[in-house]
């Protein structure tokens, strides 16, 4: 059946070439990743928040504003509408107004990355696509290969050899064709670029396709929803190839445009990590793009992206909503994480502990000021890096008493 997306064309953000949607596109011939555009008028006219809230609870609820034609080719498997999760223990010890956690490890394959992925699989079926390929640190892969996997696509992954097993087996197990490389994830997409030509894959680098932005927007219509159509003060990201930041910002334009949230936007935060901060830098400078971060190492494998294709697009959004962009410490991660599993019982990724060390900061420097509302993104469950946190523990004999 089909869908009433009001999905009009795919356009250069840089140079305003406008291209066919009904054809596989990857980056426009400028060289910058193309951004799907809609009939937004048409959009508000025939949904509107009342409708939006009786449909079921899952990323699809938004279908006017998402690229699938036909409800045949929609792959889900019920991602999307995560809880906001109110942090009011952490909210009161740092004196924020009210403190949410946007809460991605409980989608399915435990990151965020499921969203992109829901919605990236669904149109390369519709485009006709028969195989799909990436580098990736991981989780992206093992999200593209579980929706490739319900979609009967091929999935051709490229990891470095030190992305996480677990991500790894995933992919192995949903049937991917996965390739470890000695070398980074750039190493990986150079193969890539190499392969693709001689067995004619879909590109599905990120960025590279227009539609993962499309799945990951739905984060920013979620936390609107969730707050009543109120947008927060501060929304904070942990920033690594930028697809999630740019997504938000785009759903914030979009809702301004649909009549659904007021003028006023949240200021976007980019949280990076200081052993990779290309946006931090590049923030630092006031520059317009990035330069590629040497050396690049943190145990937030998810943020480490030493030069994002994004970088522009991450940096407007900071700058056009008086946002900024803050990096961590290892140590600073890995004590908001302990803070955030002891003081609120959740127990998340190191992307995400980053964000709340990142508001720290901004708190504490009064960027943040005391009674504001702010969001934080934790992009994936704790539970999915098994090795974080090594801990020593005593033995009690097995005829002791403790
Ligand atoms: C990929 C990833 C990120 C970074 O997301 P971008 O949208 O590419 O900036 C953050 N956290 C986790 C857990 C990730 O897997
Ligand atoms: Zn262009």
């Amino acid at each position: 059946m089909n869908i009433p997306s009001c999905i009009t064309a795919l356009v250069c953000p840089k140079c305003e070439q406008s291209y066919d949607h009904r054809e596989i596109r990857h980056l426009c011939r400028c060289g910058s990743p193309l951004l799907v555009h809609y009939d937004l008028e048409r959009a508000a006219r025939i949904v509107d928040t009342g409708t939006i809230k009786n449909r079921p609870a899952t990323l699809w609820r938004y279908q006017e504003v998402l690229p699938v034609l036909d409800d045949r080719n929609i792959l889900s498997l019920g991602e999307g509408c995560t809880p906001l999760t109110p942090l009011s223990t952490i909210a009161k010890k740092y004196a924020f107004g009210k403190l949410y956690m946007k809460d991605e490890g409980v989608i399915p394959t435990g990151t965020f990355k499921a969203r992109g992925a829901a919605v990236g699989v669904s149109k390369a079926k519709e485009l006709g696509v028969r195989d799909v390929a990436m580098p990736t640190n991981g989780n992206a892969g093992a999200a593209w290969a579980a929706y490739a996997a319900r979609a009967g696509i091929a999935a051709h992954i490229l990891m470095p050899e030190d992305a996480p097993r677990i991500t790894r087996n995933e992919s192995v197990a949903a049937g991917a064709q996965v390739h470890l490389v000695r070398g980074l994830i750039s190493d990986c997409g150079k193969i890539l670029a190499r392969s693709i030509p001689i067995h004619d894959w879909y590109d599905v680098s990120t960025l590279k396709e227009p539609y993962r932005i499309e799945g990951k927007k739905t984060m920013g219509y979620e936390i609107a929803e969730q707050l009543g159509w109120q947008v927060p003060d501060v929304i904070a990201y942990p920033t690594g190839g930028g697809v999630g930041i740019i997504g938000i910002y785009k759903a914030l334009k979009e809702m301004r445009r649909l009549g659904w949230i007021g003028d006023k936007l949240p200021r976007l935060v980019a949280v990076q990590a200081e052993g990779c901060a290309p946006i931090v830098e590049a923030y630092r400078k006031k520059a317009k793009e990035s330069e590629a971060f040497p050396h690049s190492q943190t145990i937030a494998f998810g943020i480490n992206v030493p030069k994002a294709l994004g970088d522009f697009l991450v940096l407007e959004a900071v700058y056009q909503t008086e946002g900024c962009a803050v990096a961590v410490s290892e140590k600073e991660i890995i004590e908001a994480l302990l803070e955030l599993a002891s003081l609120e019982g959740t127990f998340v990724c190191p992307e995400g502990a980053a964000v709340l060390g990142g508001l720290k900061k901004l708190r504490d420097a009064d960027w943040i000021k005391a009674g504001e509302t702010v969001v934080l993104l934790n992009t994936g469950a704790g539970i999915k890096y098994p090795d974080t946190l090594q801990y020593n523990l005593p033995y009690c004999p097995v005829d002791g008493t403790v």
